[in-house]
């Protein structure tokens, strides 16, 4: 077993996610990545977390509801990831729990250490298992009490397999003060101090700061914590330049040299980045979720904007558009929009609106989930003429719900059962959508309760919107074939495009708008 295992300091929120990421993206050229992710949560999954306390929800193909990390992993490392590399406290003491009421302690002192921890490292096997390279990343940062038993757990691990074969990254917060005007290293000193009372030296440190951290600083910074490599995590304009930079400062020649692998440097992405940067056109693509204050819950579906981007070599700039108190002017100068998932009553008549302006004056839109369910709505209203048309989960009493909870879903009621979850197929019938993925049958991710209600399925293609993807009868794509590019989807493409293989559907939006 080879294991990296990525530690935070000083700060949470840093991007210790994207820094793993990043140095997983080094190796995954010529390795098989498994990375895991450690919090100390107490729920057993974040399915059930407000996205604006934690971010956007991710979902994996087998259903799971993870933190955005696994966007940065499945993005970074070329890998499709499952429930077993979501490892929170919440999942553990469940399962040290259920273990010992089943007696298979055998009568000892259930405790933190061993049980809990030997559980942990059980975990972290399990989910390595198969991969060449396990990659283990705890949340939050040293000396938070609720990982404390996933820091000693990594250690104990360290022991077994052998030094040799475990690489130690911690990145910690440099900051610049104004009134110093320079870089402070005392804080990451203290956060390693506090690794190092935990019996973990640090191969590698990770400033990060805004700025570039000198030379002389990070010798400092080795010199002070025993690091062998310290690495200056500034802040860059792209995440994708993140490995570039790292693979600039030693990081995967010392990998390399510390666990015994021979990965090479794929510079692929490099060269796609700077062909997008040069470019001189710049596509404005708005995006109806402003009113959410937290773009964060977006993040999947900014990512695949930048992919799409990168790919038709074009700039691309995001306009947050609100569907609180906006208007149509706020799209003025837009020359794509996204209405993504979303939940709730709030600002869907000005969502409607504007998918209403986006197909009634040519304006390429993509639906994603939520953004699907009310293009139904606003094609139902203003096309079929069917007055008072909404979903059953804003209008329960609608007198037509085009967009309903079918029976099938009722019936699952434990929480954070209802919905339909993670990979889902389906079956394309000719048209934009199935040239753009250039196949019949397709498979991708969903998180939603509600479905296009198959009782208006006939009346709805009557009058011209093309049911373009199915899953039995249950509407996955649509599409309107007399639109430069009209297309929604009932699942999140957003969350399988990676830089290398961008969404299809994204890629059909950045064209279109892109000729405009
Ligand atoms: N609120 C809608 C549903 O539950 C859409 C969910 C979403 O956009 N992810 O079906």
């Amino acid at each position: 077993m080879k294991l990296i295992v990525i530690t935070g300091g000083v700060l949470s929120g840093l991007g210790k996610g994207v820094a793993s990421a990043s140095i997983g993206h080094l190796l995954a050229q010529d390795y098989t990545l498994a990375p895991i992710k450690c919090d100390g949560y107490l729920n057993v999954d974040p399915g059930t977390m407000n996205p604006v306390e934690h971010g956007e929800v991710f979902v994996l193909d087998d259903g799971t509801e993870v933190d955005m990390d696994f966007g940065h992993y499945e993005r970074f490392m070329k890998v499709s990831c499952s429930k077993k590399q979501s490892i929170t406290m919440g999942r553990i003491y469940d399962e040290v729990r259920k273990k010992e009421r089943k007696g298979d302690y055998l009568g000892k002192t259930v405790q933190l250490i061993p049980h809990v921890t030997d559980t942990i490292k059980e975990y972290v096997r399990c989910a390595g298992e198969g991969a060449d390279i396990t990659l283990l990343e705890i949340g939050g940062t040293v000396g938070d009490l609720e990982n404390e038993l996933f820091v000693e757990a990594s250690r104990q691990l360290a022991r077994e397999i052998g030094r040799k074969n475990t690489l130690f990254v911690h990145l910690a917060y440099v900051p610049k003060p104004g009134c110093v005007g320079e870089h402070k290293t005392k804080p990451t000193q203290q956060s390693v101090q506090l690794l190092l009372q935990r019996g973990i030296t640090p191969d590698i440190i990770i400033t990060r700061s805004e700025e570039p951290v000198s030379d002389s600083l990070k010798e400092k910074i080795r010199l002070f914590t025993g690091a062998q490599l310290v690495v200056s995590g500034h802040d860059l304009a792209d995440v994708y330049d993140i490995p570039r930079n790292f693979h600039e400062q030693g990081v995967l020649d010392y990998v390399n040299e510390h666990l015994s692998l021979t990965a090479n440097y794929d510079n692929r992405w490099q060269t796609l980045l700077e062909k997008a940067q040069n470019s001189s056109k710049t596509v404005r693509i708005g995006i109806a979720g402003k009113y959410t204050a937290l773009e964060d819950s977006y993040a999947s579906v900014v990512e695949a904007l930048k992919h799409a981007a990168a790919h038709n070599n074009v700039r691309l700039e995001v306009v947050w558009v609100d569907t609180t108190n906006g208007t149509a002017q706020d799209l003025e100068g837009v020359d794509g929009v996204i209405v993504p998932g979303g939940f709730g009553a709030r600002g869907i008549e000005g969502k409607i609106d504007i998918i209403r302006h986006c197909r009634e004056r040519s304006v390429p839109y993509l639906g994603i989930c939520y953004g699907m369910q009310l293009a139904v709505v606003e094609f139902a209203r203003n096309v079929c003429g069917l007055a008072g048309a909404h979903s059953t989960e804003v209008d329960p009493k609608t007198i037509h719900p085009v967009v309903d909870i079918l029976p099938e879903q009722l019936e699952v009621t434990e929480k954070g059962g209802t919905m339909r979850l993670g990979a889902w197929e389906a079956t394309l019938t000719e048209g934009i959508v199935s040239e753009l993925y250039g196949s019949q049958t397709v498979s991708e991710r969903h998180r939603h309760r509600y479905e296009i209600n198959p009782a208006y399925h006939d009346t709805l293609t009557e009058h011209g919107l093309v049911l373009s993807g199915m899953h039995g009868k249950l509407a996955e794509f649509i599409e309107l074939p007399e639109h430069p590019f009209f297309v929604a989807t009932q699942a999140h493409p957003e969350l399988k495009s990676t830089l290398d293989t961008p969404a299809p559907l994204f890629m059909g939006l950045v064209a279109a708008a892109s000729k405009r």
